[in-house]
């Protein structure tokens, strides 16, 4: 009975601040605890597959949006929570809305996107059945302090798993591949490519995490693929990178088709986005998927349709002008957004950068220094800098020490009137990169809505 209240009240709450336009997609799973803190415990205990819980400091919605693709595929549908929604409130609202008419589960899987903060609180309420990290990397320093924090906190996640669980783990990240040290069933994913596949040395190191998690000493790379994720071994203790059981082999950046091997299988995957990190984030929703026994042979054609999440190298038109939308909120993450625009073969880039620093962007900027603009700069091929947000003077600062010409740079305050400032003065040979802080990405999507430009959001 609470658990019914709790789920209609929510609900309702949920539905009245739609209407009235407000959006929040927390406040229905703040209502639904207050009524039943155990309200999350509860619905998810009646999902016959249980809980898949997907985290890590860079490429998590994107992973699970691929992931829920390959799942959905065979027609069985899954709960899967929206970007933004990550936190143990937002699982609740997820978890709350998907019930039916009298609290009957509508799919047998949830697969959510889980903050690392709210990982120790999300194990312990849904025990789940298989846990994927995708990588640990600093984030803005003023949110969860020290990588040791982070990678504490999904640790104890781990240690509330089923005990038939399944440990997802990126194999080339060293503090990720740890975790599965001791642990009875894991599977590792990785990357194996050509030597010339691979990234130029960027400066894109932010120190993180190149040291053995086992002794402290400095790991040794047969191959890097940007910051600390690659090959390594321990020269000291010896410890060294598991050998992946999902492992892209071969990324066509012309054809857009990764090649992933497991075992002696390759299967070809398309892939319709840039950037190196998608490669991981691609290989890695395969291996959470494999843990639900989905056939092979149908990943490639499930993938076929797949639309990245908004603002993950999202791709939107805007009269004839091809606009990419990629959000950045920490160094390595942003510094692999410029990567990839670098990699793509337009001939005119105009990029617009937007910083808020509200408190979900990362109230401090100072992280915009560690971006590697200094290296990447000048071979982005990038015509006009626009920058904007609220702190768009920071960012101005910075592309100037960069040593980007001044008359290159445009300062706009206002993201949306920047934006249509750039497709008012460009050509429609122009490619428009934009690259906003998260509040800057969620008033851009506004916007963008309003003048009926997107079409699709998966976003809440
Ligand atoms: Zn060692």
């Amino acid at each position: 009975m609470r658990l019914w209240v709790a789920v209609w009240a929510a609900r309702l709450v949920g539905l009245v601040s739609r209407i009235s336009g407000r959006g929040g997609s927390s406040l229905p799973g703040m209502v639904a605890r207050r009524i039943d803190p155990l309200v999350l415990s509860k619905l998810v205990s009646r999902l016959s597959k249980g809980v898949i819980l997907l985290t890590g400091t860079n490429g998590k919605t994107t992973t699970a949006a691929l992931a829920a693709s390959l799942l959905q595929c065979d027609g069985h549908p899954i709960v899967h929570n929206q970007a933004g929604a990550n936190l143990i409130v937002g699982l609740t609202s997820t978890m709350v809305q998907a019930e039916k008419w009298r609290v009957y589960p509508r799919a047998a899987l949830a697969l959510l996107e889980t903050d690392e903060a709210s990982m120790p609180r999300a194990g312990q309420e849904t025990h789940p059945r298989a846990i994927v990290v995708t990588n640990f990397f600093r984030d803005q320093l003023d949110r969860y302090g020290e990588l040791s924090t982070t990678v504490g906190m999904v640790r104890k996640a781990i240690s509330q798993m089923a005990s038939d669980g399944w440990l997802v783990l990126n194999a080339d990240d060293p503090q990720v591949a740890f975790l599965g040290q001791d642990q009875q069933h894991v599977i590792y994913f990785g990357l194996d490519l050509p030597v010339n596949a691979t990234l130029e040395e960027t400066g894109d190191d932010v120190v993180d995490a190149r040291f053995c998690p086992r002794c402290g000493q400095a790991l040794r790379y047969r191959q890097r693929y940007y910051a600390h994720l690659g090959d390594y071994s321990c020269p000291n203790c010896g410890w060294s990178r598991p050998i992946p059981h999902w492992t892209a082999t071969l990324w066509d950046k012309q054809s857009h088709i990764v090649t992933v091997r497991h075992g002696n299988d390759l299967m070809e995957l398309p892939m319709n986005m840039p950037g190196i990190y998608n490669v991981y984030n691609l290989v890695g929703a395969v291996a959470a998927a494999m843990t639900q026994g989905l056939p092979a042979h149908e990943m490639g054609r499930c993938l076929e349709h797949f639309e990245p999440a908004f603002g993950r190298m999202e791709q939107v038109m805007i009269r004839d002008h091809q606009i990419w939308l990629a959000l950045v909120k920490n160094p390595v993450g942003f510094t692999q957004v410029l990567e990839a625009v670098g990699d793509w073969p337009e001939s005119s880039k105009w990029a617009l950068i937007a910083i808020n620093d509200r408190y979900a962007d990362g109230q401090d900027v100072s992280w915009l220094w560690d971006v590697d603009f200094e290296t990447l700069g000048p071979r982005l091929g990038i015509d006009q800098w626009w920058v904007s947000g609220m702190r768009a003077y920071d960012m101005a600062l910075r592309l100037k020490y960069a040593g980007i010409p001044d008359e290159k740079v445009h300062v706009v305050e206002n993201p949306n009137i920047a934006l249509d400032m750039m497709v008012d003065q460009s050509t429609r040979t122009v490619t428009i990169y934009v690259m906003p802080t998260y509040t800057a990405l969620l008033d851009l999507r506004q916007h963008l809505t309003q003048k009926g430009y997107t079409r699709h959001f998966r976003e809440g």
